[in-house]
């Protein structure tokens, strides 16, 4: 199979940091982050670990672009927006709910990619097989990317972050890594990366119940062992996917003030909060080596600013 030629754009591994602070050093665990955020200023994070794999199924295929689903502010759409123009390959987006006067900076981004934007009603979004009989698009010329980029493709470039992160940690898995969960395909990933060892927590940002059995899906389907090494945490959403309080915003701030690392409300925001907290509560021993994943999602600080009038660091 060729290999995705990559040039000096993307920064692969994504560096491995030790975060450093007096809570952290009394509390007795070493608090890594894995700058996924880096890997590229506009493919970034988890995105671009799940579209990998994607894209070369998809040249492989012989498909001349992709079709891909997403939310209006959607990080995946805004990736594959990116990827399409980067490797030179079509992309079509079908974007959940009605087009606006103004396009939103993510979609702007997307249309300026040569992304071809195609608005659905929410109804008719959440009926995939019935939108291939009503919009008349080329499906049979296009790779068809699931909502997220969150697929059986997806799973090998998630794990290979496990593989880079042993390195970085002088050949040992860490005892915790810990991701925010939107689909849970990142997550699937980063199971079969870790074969067993090691445990993983999942923070979801959404409210439900549904990770448990959509990474149990995946993983079957794609007949990966039934890990057990992993679990979800539903305690830190803030009421659901895109929701904030000012709490939220405030362990932003913070963070970037002591780190010099930013943050987005929707993922990573909540993942360190719950990840603060868990510490805060002795849930890691001491001495636990924990890394999060800092999984991107930065270009959607912009559009946020503009809704909400609050400014965060990016
Ligand atoms: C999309 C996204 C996630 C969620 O990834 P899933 O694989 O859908 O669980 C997490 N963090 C960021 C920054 C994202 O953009």
């Amino acid at each position: 199979m060729p290999g995705l030629s990559l040039n000096a754009s993307f920064v692969l591994p994504s560096p491995l940091q030790l975060l450093r602070s007096k809570f952290l050093s009394d509390s007795g665990v070493k608090l890594w982050i894995k700058r996924d955020d880096l890997i590229h200023t506009q493919i970034s994070g988890n995105k671009w670990r799940k579209l990998k794999y994607n894209i070369r199924q998809m040249q492989q295929e012989g498909k001349k672009g992709m079709i891909t689903f997403g939310g209006a502010f959607s990080n995946h759409i805004y990736a594959t927006a990116a990827a399409g123009q980067y490797f030179g390959f079509s992309t079509i987006g079908i974007i959940r709910g009605e087009a606006s006067a103004a396009l939103n900076p993510t979609l702007a981004f997307a249309h300026s990619c040569g992304m071809q934007l195609q608005f659905v009603s929410r109804m008719a979004y959440r009926d995939q097989l019935g939108l291939q009989s009503e919009l008349d698009l080329p499906w049979e010329e296009y790779y068809l990317l699931p909502e997220g980029g969150s697929n059986g493709y997806a799973l090998p470039g998630c794990a290979e972050m496990i593989d880079e992160l042993k390195q970085q940690l002088d050949n040992q898995y860490p005892d915790y890594c810990c991701l925010s969960c939107g689909t849970g395909g990142t997550m699937a990933g980063l199971i079969t990366g870790l074969k067993g060892a090691g445990q993983l927590i999942g923070f979801s940002a959404l409210k439900g119940d549904f990770h448990q059995s959509a990474i149990a899906d995946l993983l079957a389907q794609n007949q990966y062992p039934q890990y057990t090494n992993w679990q979800i945490n539903t305690r830190y959403h803030f009421g659901g996917y895109a929701r904030h309080n000012a709490q939220l915003i405030e362990l932003m701030q913070c963070f970037y003030q002591d780190f010099q690392i930013p943050l987005d409300p929707i993922y990573t925001g909540k993942l360190f909060y719950g990840i603060f907290e868990l510490i805060r509560e002795g849930f890691f021993p001491k001495g636990s080596t924990v890394v999060a994943l800092h999984s991107g999602g930065l270009q959607g600080n912009q559009g946020f600013t503009k809704r909400f009038g609050i400014h965060l660091p990016s």
